[in-house]
Parts: structure tokens; C-alpha cells; sequence
């Protein structure tokens, strides 16, 4: 989990902050078209007709537009002012429109050189609240003493990705376990522990594996809809896993880093926890198949049975790829079997 750091200062951040965030903007006809394909993913914020969207300009050199790209659903936005942080919210989905920014009224911001940007990189939120106690900057960094690399800018826009992130959270009032949502992250929600060096450990560990899935994420989920490798069915985005081809605890800091191959695409609705779970993987020519030690009959059975019914060869199978083969190897021949 992230905390992007929205400083909302100036005026005009301030009438737009009250107006498309704490107020929010009606859902209507005009904003479905100018969301379009993002509508599904918006569709969680909505709440009796009402979206609340927030967004930031890319910046100079479009400086920012790295840093949003690592926001996730479940991540929370710390909107500051007037010397405290004051309101916060969760992120369901990110999106860029300057379309969507034009609707929303929000000006433009001028960037070094001139230039007037919209405020085009965009959240959808939830869980939106205006703190009874603000957390003072200072208060917060005394807080954040000796957690990560410390010290946070309130001036400038950012995403706090690493251990600082749960500390912030944890002071903001805001729950730190991951919301599973759009992009589901697949690391245990924090539990607790004695020792302050593992709570530490843990946490840096999530922050890895989040940032890790966020870029496997980009290589086999692309658009609105996606195919899920393993039942080739199409699903809207969000109900579709980037699934790691070997698991993820078993790999080499090498092996989780070749992000183009050790990912695949694999549904919620299934086909995620069977792989998981080995009672489905790819065999040496590609095909899927299903352990034998599965369930005969019931629910999970009935699941199984279509790929026995209707073979299919796995979307991530490539022979050509010698390190996806020995992932699925490792698969079939470790996890399979078990
Ligand atoms: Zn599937």
C-alpha cells in the first residue's frame, strides 16, 4: 500500500478539493462517455449516483507520470494544507483523460516554460474523510523518525512507496491492509508481531512485492478487457490476476525481475487460486491440465472439468521462451505434484 502525498493549497485546489471530493460530481451520461472504458472500473466509487475524482498534472518533463503509475487501488491520498494533513481517501482506480479533467472544471496548472497542463492524471475515490484531527506535518515527521528514509516533502505531489507508507497510514487513522480491488495485491495484509525488526522486515517485503506485481502487472494487462491465460475467457480487467508463472517465494531476485516472462494473466473467478494451488498447470506442449489428486465431484470439480472437456493451450505458453518454459516447468514438476 501507497500514500500519495496531494498537497491542495491554493484556492483553487481547495474550491475543486470540496467540490469533486468531498462534495462529488454526479455520475451522468456526459462523464460515463468521457470515462469510457474506465466507467467499469470507476463503478466501485459510485455511491448513489455520485463519483469523487481527483487528479494532478503530469509535470514538468512529465516528471509525475512514473511515480502515478506505481498507485494502485487500496492506496490512500493524504490531501494537506495550511500546515496538516486533513483529509484522506482511497484510490479504486487510476485513469488519464484530459477529457475527463476538462469536465471536471479543475484550470490548469502552468509548469516551468509556460505550458498549462490539465489536471489529467486521475483518481476515482472512496472512503473519502475530512479528519476531526488533522496531522500536523510536524507531528508526522516526528513520527516517521527513523521509519524508511524518513523525512516526507508536504509541498510537492508524491507517492510514498516505501516503509514511511504503513507509518503514515497508521497516523492518518486509515487501515493499512490492501483492499482487494481492481489491482489485487498478492501479499498477506500485515499481521502482528513482537519484534519491531520484522515488523519493519514485513513491511519492506510488501512494499517489494506490490511494487514487483505493479510492473508484471504492465506487461499482461492491457486495456479494459483481458484474457485470462489459463481458460482463455475474457474479463473485464479487474477481475483478471497478474499470476506469477513460477511462485513468486520461489524465485531468484533475478527470476522476479525478467517481468516480461514470469508473468501471466490468470482470472479471480478460478483459475488464479487452481494455479495456485496446483491443481491446474501447463504441460510440456502448452496444454492446461488438471491433477488427478483434484476433487471428482462438487463445485471445483465441475470447474476442472472444462479443461478436460475442451482442451486448451495455455496464452502464456511459448517454446520459444526458455525462461517461460522453465517457469512452467518448475510448476508442473514442484507445485503440480505436491
Ligand atoms: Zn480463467
Amino acid at each position: 500500500m501507497n500514500v500519495i502525498i496531494h498537497p491542495a493549497a491554493r484556492a483553487d485546489a481547495q474550491a475543486n478539493l470540496q467540490r469533486t471530493v468531498l462534495s462529488g460530481v454526479q455520475f451522468d451520461s456526459a462523464l460515463q462517455e468521457a470515462l469510457g472504458d474506465d466507467s467499469k472500473f470507476v463503478a466501485p466509487a459510485i455511491d448513489n449516483g455520485v463519483l469523487r475524482l481527483y487528479g494532478t498534472n503530469p509535470g514538468a518533463k512529465d516528471g509525475k507520470r512514473a511515480k502515478f503509475a506505481e498507485i494502485s487501488p487500496g492506496d490512500i491520498v493524504a490531501f494537506n494544507w495550511n500546515g496538516a494533513f486533513r483529509a484522506t481517501a482511497r484510490v479504486v482506480h487510476t485513469l488519464e483523460s484530459p477529457a475527463v479533467a476538462g469536465l471536471m472544471h479543475w484550470g490548469t496548472f502552468e509548469v516551468s516554460g509556460g505550458a498549462q497542463q490539465p489536471f489529467q492524471l486521475i483518481y476515482a475515490l472512496t472512503d473519502v474523510v475530512a479528519l476531526a484531527r488533522p496531522v500536523r506535518y510536524d507531528t508526522m515527521q516526528t513520527r516517521l523518525l527513523g521509519v524508511g528514509s524518513g523525512k516526507f516533502d508536504n509541498q510537492s505531489w508524491n507517492v510514498i512507496t516505501d516503509a514511511r507508507a504503513a507509518a503514515m497510514a497508521r497516523e492518518l487513522g486509515t487501515p493499512t491492509t490492501p483492499v482487494r480491488t481492481a489491482a489485487p495485491v498478492p501479499v498477506e495484509a500485515p499481521t502482528a508481531v513482537d519484534d519491531a525488526d520484522d515488523t519493519q522486515t514485513d513491511i519492506d517485503r510488501m512494499a517489494r512485492a506490490r511494487r514487483e506485481q505493479a510492473r508484471i502487472r504492465r506487461h499482461v494487462v492491457i486495456g479494459a478487457q483481458t484474457e485470462c491465460a489459463l481458460c482463455l475467457r475474457v474479463y473485464p480487467s479487474m477481475f483478471v490476476w497478474a499470476a506469477h508463472i513460477k511462485p513468486r517465494s520461489e524465485c531468484s531476485d533475478a527470476e522476479r525481475n525478467r517481468v516480461t516472462d514470469i508473468g501471466m494473466a490468470a482470472c479471480t473467478f478460478g483459475c488464479d487460486q487452481l494455479y495456485e494451488q496446483g491443481l491446474l498447470t501447463v504441460n510440456a506442449s502448452g496444454l492446461v491440465i488438471v491433477a488427478d489428486r483434484g476433487p471428482a465431484t462438487g463445485a471445483v470439480a465441475d470447474y476442472l472439468r472444462q479443461f478436460v472437456d475442451t482442451p486448451r493451450v495455455c496464452r502464456a505458453w511459448d517454446p520459444a521462451n526458455t525462461h517461460r518454459v522453465g517457469f512452467f516447468a518448475w510448476h508442473r514438476t514442484r507445485a503440480f505434484t505436491m
